[in-house]
């Protein structure tokens, strides 16, 4: 009888064990917070390297801090807040991701303490590992502030006096800045690079959802003489040529960094996301980097 109810203990406690271990692998799975000014920012500058993440079993939340109502030349700010809503609702579905959007008004946010609050919200409230933003260089003033908005949150996510309703965070997470639509002339080369070239039609498609300013408000605030293709097949081809190609190009600086992550695949390596390292948040080595972007390794 003892030897039954010993054995019945040792199967109790095997289970309660594997789920301890289940619980813990669940646990190691990164978390990846995008935060940029506009519904598109983030899939424009990131989405490849979101889709890989999410491959990896990463949770991935984008993350609007305006709501977009100015970018289009047609329809009432609501309309198009609205439209571009329902657009991020459809990245969610083709990135499996979480995106929320702010209703701060489209070119007019601002780097103040609100909004600074918001963002520590937002790091804290996802349990971030990695925290991705503009660069403070970038062309648009939505896009600096959203930048000064996550640099001014970075140290302060840890404080827990700051904002005591939202746990702050143990550890610091891993912050990082896209590649904007200009180089660094301070500098030039990126830290990390993202091999996206296996995804870059995912990416394309995942733009694709922002219908009303692939096809409509880019082509006519750019001045674009492009004609905007009919066929699903064709608009595709179009945004992966005028947005994920070009967008992706692989400067002459970028070559290095890329032989540095990539080693004797490099060569192998068409288009790409490059980061730059906000050096606000965790300090990281090669290794550290190497074992948030286990895809450098696959
Ligand atoms: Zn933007």
């Amino acid at each position: 009888m003892k030897e039954i109810v010993r054995l019945i203990l040792i199967i109790i406690l095997g289970v309660m064990t594997m789920n301890v271990n289940a619980e813990n692998v669940k646990d190691k799975k990164k978390r990846v917070i995008v935060i940029c000014a506009h519904p598109d920012d983030a899939e424009l500058t990131t989405g490849g390297t979101c889709i890989l993440f999410s491959r990896l079993g990463y949770k991935i939340k984008c993350v609007s801090l305006t709501n977009g109502n100015k970018g289009h030349q047609e329809g009432t700010k609501n309309e198009i807040a609205i439209r571009r809503y329902n657009e991020t609702q459809e990245v969610k579905r083709r990135m499996n991701c979480e995106y929320e959007i702010l209703n701060n008004e489209d070119g007019e946010l601002e780097a103040n303490l609100k909004n600074r609050m918001e963002v520590i919200r937002l790091i804290r409230e996802w349990k971030a590992d990695i925290v991705i933003t503009h660069p403070s260089y970038d062309y648009h003033p939505d896009h600096r502030n959203t930048s000064l908005l996550v640099q001014d949150a970075a140290f302060l996510v840890n404080v827990p006096k700051i904002l005591p309703e939202v746990l702050a965070l143990t550890e610091s997470p891993l912050f990082l800045y896209t590649r904007g639509r200009y180089v660094n002339r301070q500098k030039p080369q990126p830290d990390i690079v993202v091999d996206i070239t296996p995804v870059k039609k995912e990416k394309a498609y995942i733009i694709d959802a922002h219908a009303s300013q692939i096809y409509e408000w880019l082509p006519w605030i750019n001045r674009s003489k492009k004609v905007i293709p009919d066929t699903q097949e064709e608009k595709i081809e179009y945004i992966l040529s005028e947005y994920v190609l070009k967008r992706g190009e692989i400067k002459e600086n970028d070559r290095s960094v890329v032989e540095k992550w990539y080693g004797s695949r490099a060569k192998g390596v068409k288009t790409i996301e490059a980061f730059e390292i906000c050096e606000f948040g965790r300090t990281v080595n090669d290794q550290d980097i190497r074992e948030l972007f286990p895809m450098f390794s696959n």
